[in-house]
């Protein structure tokens, strides 16, 4: 018994064009390629049944300003000129957003996505690094370079080092030079103020931070935890909470430190791992 009733499993169906039979690849073949494609997206169990659609919204101008811009997102791949830079104190549905509009993607175009979380992916990186070939590492890192849409997720949340800062450079200016948009998730504000210690502009570097500016939209909501709701929360309990949960105040730190930080010189931090794999955006 062939699976496919369209196609008696042969993959070409034929359809009618201004009259003139003509032999096309039948959506079975698409759907299955999609399949593949998602269970080699790499997207965490927990996430895999997100969507835009089952994400609960609330009367949250920036939140329904960032969803609507997913869902625009979605609609519109391939063709995007930018990607996006969804920003929020931790819970509040960044990765859920993010790994949705990487999933319907991949369900409608087929495209090859990919989902990391940033310290994973540079501590696979790491852990691959070998003295004199680099092709272990470039086996990790060439899919990341190339995927068609890519989600980086908690991004900042590393520890920023020279190797760090150089790894994410060489992998982010790829990805923009080849013009493939990548989705960010950060936990850390986009504050112009090098010596706030939790900006973004601090936790990534200043090379790294004018390139995202320019390769994404940024959509900086906050909201409440959904860590702190019951299982079966719905729209008047996000509203509910998120009016009477004080908003995330930035600790406040020594600014000298900071800039400190920043203005390091070259390779005063200790650099466990040299990665000779491209100087891009210097
Ligand atoms: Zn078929």
């Amino acid at each position: 018994m062939p699976t496919c009733a369209i196609c008696d499993d042969t993959g070409w169906k034929t359809i009618e064009v201004d009259g003139v039979e003509r032999v096309t690849r039948c959506e079975c073949v698409v759907q299955k390629a999609a399949t593949q494609r998602l269970n080699d997206a790499r997207i965490p169990p927990r996430y895999q049944r997100c969507t835009l659609d089952s994400f609960i919204t609330y009367p949250n101008e920036k939140l329904i300003r960032a969803v609507e811009t997913a869902r625009r997102f979605v609609e519109a791949f391939p063709v995007v000129d930018r990607g996006l830079m969804l920003i929020g104190p931790p819970g509040i549905g960044k990765t859920h957003i993010a790994v949705s509009v990487l999933q319907q993607v991949i369900r409608r175009t087929g495209a090859h996505g990919l989902y990391y979380d940033t310290r994973t992916l540079l501590r696979e990186i790491r852990s691959t690094y070998n003295p004199v070939l680099h092709q272990a590492e470039m086996d990790v890192i060439r899919p990341v370079m190339e995927a068609e849409l890519l989600v980086l997720d908690d991004i900042g949340a590393e520890r920023l080092t020279d190797w760090v800062e150089e790894t994410m450079s060489s992998i982010v200016n790829t990805r923009y030079n080849e013009r493939r948009p990548t989705i960010f998730t950060s936990n850390y504000e986009d504050i112009p103020d090098e010596g706030e210690m939790n900006s973004l502009l601090v936790r990534v570097g200043f090379r790294l931070h004018s390139r995202l500016r320019e390769m994404c939209e940024f959509l900086e909501y906050d909201g409440p935890d959904f860590r702190d709701l019951p299982p079966n929360a719905g729209a008047e309990d996000l509203l509910g909470l998120w009016k009477t949960q004080p908003r995330r105040k930035l600790p406040v730190k020594s600014q000298g430190q900071a800039r400190a930080q920043l203005r390091a010189p070259k390779h005063a931090d200790k650099v466990d791992l040299k990665w000779s794999g491209g100087r891009a955006g210097s």
